[in-house]
């Protein structure tokens, strides 16, 4: 199975894509995590995206479209994978087209998160990761059940992400609107985009997507 998860920074893919991993065994592909990988190793394709990142702008559709098929290509994705970050513009939905169709796989469902943007920037602000399994918290909507250690791993450290400030998610919301969002209808068109309510508490969406997963 292939499912994208589409929705502006905070929408809550990241939480959802782990869920769906844990339950289904799918394979989250967040090419944001890909390139933050990157980064952290120093590599050529993270020296490019680093500076573009922080400014809360889109890294290339050639690095981003490379960096996912090498993935796809990889034998732990042939048991189904979640989108996550990807695509984010209409040159990369039709580069997704022409590699699934390349290597015999097929899309079987777009799950737009629906979400107002007055609440993206407190999502955003309060995130954090675990620095040893990578699980997301929230400093108000998703706390440990013990303060300070990981409820996956036991971690004590965590980390935020550089460009989780106010400014740069202004500019990764103006970036969402003018060349994410277009990818809605090119998806509605093809018969397979899904909703559900990304407002609503995290289990309650989680709920919506399994029910999505029924229907395909
Ligand atoms: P995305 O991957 O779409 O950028 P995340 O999954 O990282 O978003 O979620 C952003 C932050 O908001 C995280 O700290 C997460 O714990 C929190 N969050 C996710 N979904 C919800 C929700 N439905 N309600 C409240 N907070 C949420
Ligand atoms: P969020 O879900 O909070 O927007 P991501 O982790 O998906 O954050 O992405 C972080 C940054 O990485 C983006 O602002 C952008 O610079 C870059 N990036 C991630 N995925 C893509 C993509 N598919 N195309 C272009 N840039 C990307
Ligand atoms: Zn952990």
């Amino acid at each position: 199975m292939i499912l994208i998860l589409l929705g502006p920074p905070g929408a809550g893919k990241g939480t959802q894509a782990q869920r769906l991993e844990d339950k289904h065994g799918l394979i989250q592909l967040s090419t944001g995590d890909m390139l933050r990988a990157a980064v952290a190793a120093g590599t050529e394709v993270g020296r490019q995206a680093k500076a573009v990142m922080d400014r809360g702008e889109l890294v290339s559709d050639d690095i981003i479209t490379g960096i996912i098929s090498d993935r796809l290509d990889q034998p732990d994705c042939k048991s189904g994978v979640i989108l996550d970050g990807f695509p984010r513009t209409e040159a990369q939905a039709e580069a997704l087209d022409r590699m699934l169709a390349d290597k015999g796989m097929k899309l079987d469902a777009v799950i737009e998160m629906k979400t107002d943007d007055k609440v993206l920037v407190e999502r955003i602000t309060g995130r954090y990761t675990c620095a040893k399994c990578g699980a997301g918290y929230h400093d108000k909507f998703l706390k440990p059940k013990v303060d300070g250690v990981c409820d996956k791993c036991g971690g004590t450290e965590f980390t935020r992400r550089s460009d989780d400030n106010a400014e740069t998610v202004k500019s990764r919301l103006n970036a969402y609107h003018a060349q994410t969002a277009p990818l809605l209808p090119y998806y509605r068109g093809k018969g397979i985009l899904k909703q559900v309510d990304g407002m609503a508490p995290i289990d309650e969406v989680t709920a919506q997507i399994e029910a999505v997963l029924k229907t395909i």
